[in-house]
């Protein structure tokens, strides 16, 4: 993917393979955004201790306070408390336009958690949806 970094606020220089992005992304110590430079509004972004009091900080090391997936102005994914390796393997697949990879770690991670509630269906046609999809993937019908 041709994408462009910024990390904490600053677009920088694009790194040169992905070992180097990970090293990176692992030293940020606010938040990075990966944008899709051929799709507007397609990010993944992640904070590291945006929003969070300084006394928890600490608990907050190698991993990431939060980690985003959107698309088109749609929150795609959002997993709180990822642990940074888990993120390097999620920005790789966003990297690689693997995005169901994205959605199915990200979906294992929440019902882990037991953060994923009851499954829903498309008022339309009917097609299954997760708790977090607005937009039935088959029809493209908004669902609350
Ligand atoms: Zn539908």
């Amino acid at each position: 993917m041709d994408y462009e970094l910024s990390i904490n606020g600053d677009v920088v220089d694009r790194p040169e393979d992905v070992d180097t992005l990970m090293s990176l992304l692992t030293n940020v110590d606010d938040f990075w955004i990966s944008s899709d430079k051929e799709s507007d509004n397609h990010f993944i972004q992640a904070g590291v201790t945006t929003g969070i009091s300084e006394s928890l900080q600490d608990k907050y090391e190698n991993h990431y306070h939060s980690l985003e997936h959107w698309k088109d102005g749609t929150q795609i994914i959002e997993v709180e408390d990822v642990d940074v390796s888990v993120a390097n393997k999620l920005v790789k697949a966003f990297l690689e336009k693997d995005y169901d990879s994205i959605k199915e770690t990200a979906d294992s991670l929440l019902k882990l958690r037991g953060e994923v509630g009851e499954d829903t269906f498309c008022t339309n046609c009917g097609s299954k949806l997760t708790p977090e999809q607005r937009f039935c993937p088959s029809c493209g019908e908004k669902n609350n």
